[in-house]
């Protein structure tokens, strides 16, 4: 059954000062309204609880794509359609840009932004598990000022996170240091277009001499939250690259990992197939021995 509209709120501040004015004056009445694609289907489905929202839209200060010689840092704004026109992006972070054009169609790319992406929290989005591969900080912003901290952590359960009521997500920073490295993302859903995954993998990685020196590898709709897998990425490190190798993180990866059946797919099919993106990815730099 539709929303009965009269009983929502929507307001428009004229400045990002208003904006956590409000968000501070009226705790947890108040939330954000970015671009509307998660928020406009439950509202449309008769499931949206909360009846009050501060339309960001407008907000200049959360947009635009800034680069200096160590980060690049996107405002929560950014687009989908965005992110994938930015030189830099394109060419150091291509798995974000690959999220952003798998992501639903050129209407859902062209509002959507990367900022609701996150704190709308869902185990099967695109973008996260690249942007945890990529190793990004997040900036909350209140009236009490402006923090930093890493996205690996800011999920804590499904649908749960460290932000305040007062807080909005400005800004995503990426720190420019994977030049030269392998960058491997695949989403796997029914169809190629407008699908939610079954299973969203990105990693990167740097060899040197036939040994794996570093790898970053994160996972999407395998848990309630998306998952840095940081101790397959332990047990690859340093390591030759080998059957052997690749037995070893397959099988670390099942344990840090914990798929359920949905509707979408089953735990079976999650696992398995995580397992053989994980195996695509190593191969993909060529065995040795
Ligand atoms: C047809 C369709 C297809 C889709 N396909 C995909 C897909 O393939 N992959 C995928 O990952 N997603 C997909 N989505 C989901 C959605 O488009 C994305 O999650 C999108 O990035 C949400 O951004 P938004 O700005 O529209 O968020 P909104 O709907 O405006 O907000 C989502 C949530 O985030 C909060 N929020 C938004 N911005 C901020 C902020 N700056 N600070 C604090 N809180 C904030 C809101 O309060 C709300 O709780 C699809 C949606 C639709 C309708």
């Amino acid at each position: 059954m539709r929303a009965f509209i009269p009983n929502y709120q929507l307001t428009t501040p004229a400045s990002l000062a208003d904006a956590l004015a409000l968000l501070k004056s009226e705790p947890d009445v108040w939330k954000p309204f970015a671009g509307g694609t998660d928020l406009m289907v439950l509202l449309e489905a008769g499931k949206l609880p909360h009846r009050n929202y501060i339309n960001i839209w407008d907000l200049d200060e959360l947009r635009g794509i800034d680069a200096t010689d160590t980060h690049i840092t996107l405002g929560a704004l950014t687009t989908y359609t965005e992110i994938q026109s930015d030189p830099i992006l394109r060419s150091e972070f291509p798995m974000l840009c690959q999220a952003a054009s798998e992501t639903g169609g050129l209407a859902i790319q062209n509002r959507g932004t990367l900022g609701g992406n996150i704190v709308n929290a869902s185990p099967a989005a695109d973008s996260p598990p690249a942007l945890l591969a990529y190793d990004a900080e997040i900036e909350l912003l209140s009236t009490g000022g402006s923090r930093w901290v890493p996205y690996q952590g800011f999920h804590t359960g499904y649908k749960q996170m460290h932000i305040g009521p007062d807080e909005l997500l400005a800004r995503i920073r990426l720190p420019r240091n994977t030049k030269g490295w392998r960058h491997y993302y695949r989403k796997v859903g029914t169809r190629k277009a407008q699908a939610i995954s079954k299973v969203c993998f990105a990693a990167v990685s740097r060899m040197d001499h036939e040994q794996i020196v570093d790898t970053r590898i994160a996972v999407g709709s395998v848990a309630p939250i998306i998952v840095r897998c940081v101790q397959t990425e332990n047990a690859l490190r340093g390591r030759k690259l080998d059957t052997e190798t690749i037995k070893l993180a397959c099988d670390t990866l099942s344990h840090e990992i914990s798929p359920i059946d949905d509707i979408r797919s089953t735990a079976n099919y999650r696992l398995q197939v995580a397992k053989n993106l994980l195996t695509d990815f190593l191969l993909s730099h060529g065995l040795n021995g």
